[in-house]
C-alpha cells in the first residue's frame, strides 16, 4: 500500500495520513516536517531551504530531491507509504517514479484533495504556523495550482488520480480512501 498525497496546503493532507498512519500502518514520509525540522536544528539542508519556505517558494529540486532518497533510506524503504508534500511538481514525480521503480515498489494510488482556495486560506490562517502569514498563505496556494496541474496529469495519465471531496468531514474523506486502497488489493 504505498499512496501520494496531492492537495493545497491547509487541505488535510497532514490529517489523513496520520489516520493512514495510525489505522493502516503506513509510514509517514512528510517533506513539510523534514524541512522545517531542518530548519530549527540549523543543518546545511535547513539553512539553504529556510528563505524559500519563508517566501512561500518551493525549494530547490535539487535540494528536496537528495533528501527524498535519503529519507527513503533512513526509513528503510518501507513497503507502506503515505509521501505527503512530494512530489510538488512533474519533475519530482519523474523522479519518484524512478526511485520507486529502482527500488521495486510501485505506486498504488495518488489522492487529489479537492477544495476551495477560500477554504483552506481561512484555514491555514486558524492554524497560524511560523510560515503562514496571510500574504504566504495565498502565495502557497496559488504555486500550488500552478504547479499541480502537470503533476496532476502525470498521474492522471497513469490511471492513479483518485479525488476526494477535502471540505468533507475528515472520517468521510478517509473513508473514501481506505475504500480506494482496499479496491486497490492492499
Ligand atoms: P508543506 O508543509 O508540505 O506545505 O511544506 C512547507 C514548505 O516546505 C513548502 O512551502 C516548501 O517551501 C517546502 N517544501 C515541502 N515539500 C517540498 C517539495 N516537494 N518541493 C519543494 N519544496 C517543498
Amino acid at each position: 500500500m504505498r499512496v501520494v498525497f496531492v492537495g493545497p496546503p491547509g487541505s488535510g493532507k497532514g490529517t489523513q495520513a496520520a489516520l493512514l498512519r495510525e489505522r493502516l500502518g503506513l509510514t509517514y514520509l512528510g517533506t513539510g516536517d523534514v524541512l522545517r525540522e531542518a530548519v530549527v536544528t540549523g543543518t546545511p539542508l535547513g539553512k539553504a531551504a529556510a528563505p524559500y519556505m519563508e517566501r512561500g517558494q518551493l525549494v530547490p529540486d535539487t535540494l528536496v530531491n537528495d533528501m527524498v532518497t535519503e529519507l527513503f533510506r533512513r526509513h528503510d524503504h518501507p513497503q507502506k507509504f503515505v509521501l505527503d508534500g512530494y512530489p510538488r511538481n512533474a519533475a519530482q514525480a519523474r523522479r519518484v517514479d524512478a526511485l520507486l521503480k529502482e527500488i521495486g515498489l510501485p505506486l498504488c494510488a495518488v489522492v487529489l484533495f479537492l477544495i476551495d482556495d477560500e477554504v483552506v486560506v481561512k484555514r491555514m490562517m486558524a492554524r497560524q504556523r511560523a510560515d503562514d502569514s496571510e500574504e504566504t498563505a495565498r502565495r502557497r496556494v496559488k504555486l500550488y495550482r500552478d504547479s499541480a496541474r502537470e503533476l496532476v496529469e502525470h498521474y492522471r495519465s497513469q490511471n492513479l488520480i483518485h479525488e476526494v471531496n477535502a471540505a468533507d468531514p475528515i472520517e468521510q474523506v478517509y473513508s473514501s480512501i481506505a475504500k480506494r486502497l482496499s479496491a486497490k488489493g492492499n
